[in-house]
């Protein structure tokens, strides 16, 4: 059985990296205000609902999680551990930011993640400059405000010139649309121009260094703009 401390340089190293990557999952679900649903975590995980509900329910054993009437949320214990998992993975992401390319940063990251200890995450982040964002643009635990004002992009209507900043955390789960996005240019810090929104197709179509590029609506909703460029 895993006790936590509520310290906040707390040990995750006793946590299995499954139970470190669920974390990461029902950290972004909640901090989102979406549901932690069994089968959504299985989708995102690539495994089945039964293997989804043991890990759920050995997580609810260690004092991870609550489940009830009320839903699948995180404990105190849950939160803190889940905002160290996160942090480090962000750090990793700029640690590698040099060395790989932008798409497969997430992946990397993920598997390293886990190997670091509070004093290799403490001077990284002092190295690194105390980032905000990871470099898909999503929220460092406790930096929620510096990514609020950015905007979905299928609010913004056509004619309309952007700016990427964030490519949501569910969508670096997908490696194939990473690799989309940076082949075209969409992130973080690039400009672009809403070109045209077909509803009855569900796309939106985006001109990227001059060269048209369409997204289907469920891609677009994980993408965040700033307006103007
Ligand atoms: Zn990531
Ligand atoms: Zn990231």
């Amino acid at each position: 059985m895993t006790k936590l401390p509520g310290s906040k340089n707390m040990e995750v190293s006793g946590l299995s990296s499954t139970i470190q990557d669920y974390l990461s999952l029902i950290y972004v679900m909640e901090r989102d205000d979406e549901p932690v649903v069994g089968s959504r975590l299985a989708e995102l995980l690539g495994v089945t609902p039964p293997t989804v509900a043991n890990t759920l329910k050995r997580m609810t054993r260690d004092g991870l999680i609550t489940m009830d009437k009320n839903g699948t949320h995180l404990t105190e214990s849950g939160w803190e551990a889940a905002r160290v998992v996160m942090r480090r993975h962000m750090l990793m992401e700029w640690m590698m930011l040099k060395t790989l390319p932008w798409s497969k940063l997430h992946g990397e990251a993920h598997q390293l993640e886990h190997a670091i200890s509070s004093m290799t995450e403490s001077a990284l982040m002092e190295q690194l400059g105390h980032p905000q964002t990871c470099p898909h643009g999503n929220p460092l635990p406790g930096c929620e405000e510096a990514v609020a004002a950015w905007i979905p992009l299928p609010k913004i209507p056509a004619g309309e010139t952007i700016t990427i900043r964030r490519i949501h955390e569910l969508a670096e789960e997908n490696a194939p649309l990473l690799e989309f996005l940076e082949r075209h240019g969409i992130m973080p810090g690039a400009s672009a121009r809403v070109t045209e929104i077909l509803p009855f197709n569900q796309t939106i179509t985006l001109e990227v260094k001059g060269r048209p590029v369409a997204l289907g609506n469920v891609a677009a909703r994980y993408i965040f703009v700033e307006r103007g460029a």
